[in-house]
């Protein structure tokens, strides 16, 4: 599928909260052990994880994601590492070790979501569907705590946005200051955070800390 048919397919799928879909988990663990796709965390997951294992931040960096460059928006993403079998490293005796505090992709699935700069949508995917039982988004979302999360998802999406709308900026002039900035992507979004401060007060330190460091660094 091209870039311009995966935009196509999110839009086309999107659901609201009283809208249906398809899926019972029949548990079998499956997908944490051969996801075709790399399990891309926000910050907040990967605090989550920290804290769930009782890691320092560095620490769960190291034995469980590995950092990418993302291929359009050339910002730092780090995605959870998989075993050489390609099982999930958190997936100890076919359960999940971090259930509870598992990351929002997990969470969702097989929904996927996208933020336009203000707000979330919803979208179904071509993935398991599992027993194949009528669920609606607003039950879904409630049951995996994603509400919980809002404010921190608000705050995240629009780190992340802004910093891809200044890349963009960065890009278009050629700027010297690109690798800079995605270091300073790296250290804002995944290891500033400090695990005795709610995760929403860490990504409201972030947002500050890239609008004094980057002159035109905005947040909507
Ligand atoms: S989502 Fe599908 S593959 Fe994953 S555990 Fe449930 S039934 Fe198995
Ligand atoms: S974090 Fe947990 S739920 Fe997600 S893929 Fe790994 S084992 Fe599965």
């Amino acid at each position: 599928m091209d870039k311009q048919d995966y935009i196509d397919s999110i839009y086309n799928n999107i659901i609201g909260p009283d809208d249906t879909f398809e899926f019972g988990c029949k548990q079998c663990g499956n997908c944490c052990r051969t996801r075709a796709d790399p399990i891309m965390l926000t910050g907040y997951d990967l605090f989550n994880i920290a804290k769930a294992t009782n890691l320092t931040l560095i620490e769960a960096m190291v034995k469980y994601t590995e950092c990418i460059s993302g291929a359009d928006s050339r910002l730092p993403v780090v995605i959870l590492t998989e075993r050489l079998d390609g099982s999930c490293k958190l997936l100890r005796k076919g359960k999940c070790m971090i259930q509870q505090d598992k990351p929002l992709v997990c969470r969702l699935y097989p929904l996927g979501r996208l933020f336009d700069g203000k707000q979330y949508s919803y979208f179904t995917q071509d993935a398991c569907k599992g027993e194949g039982q009528k669920i609606k988004l607003k039950d879904w979302l409630n049951e995996f705590n994603i509400l919980d999360y809002d404010e921190a998802s608000i705050l995240w999406g629009k780190l992340v946005y802004g910093a891809a709308l200044y890349m963009q900026k960065l890009l278009k002039e050629n700027s010297e200051k690109v690798e800079a900035f995605q270091k300073s992507c790296l250290y804002a979004f995944y290891c500033s955070h400090d695990l005795d401060l709610s995760i929403e007060e860490n990504l409201k330190r972030s947002i500050s800390y890239l609008q004094e460091k980057y002159e035109g660094f905005k947040i909507e």
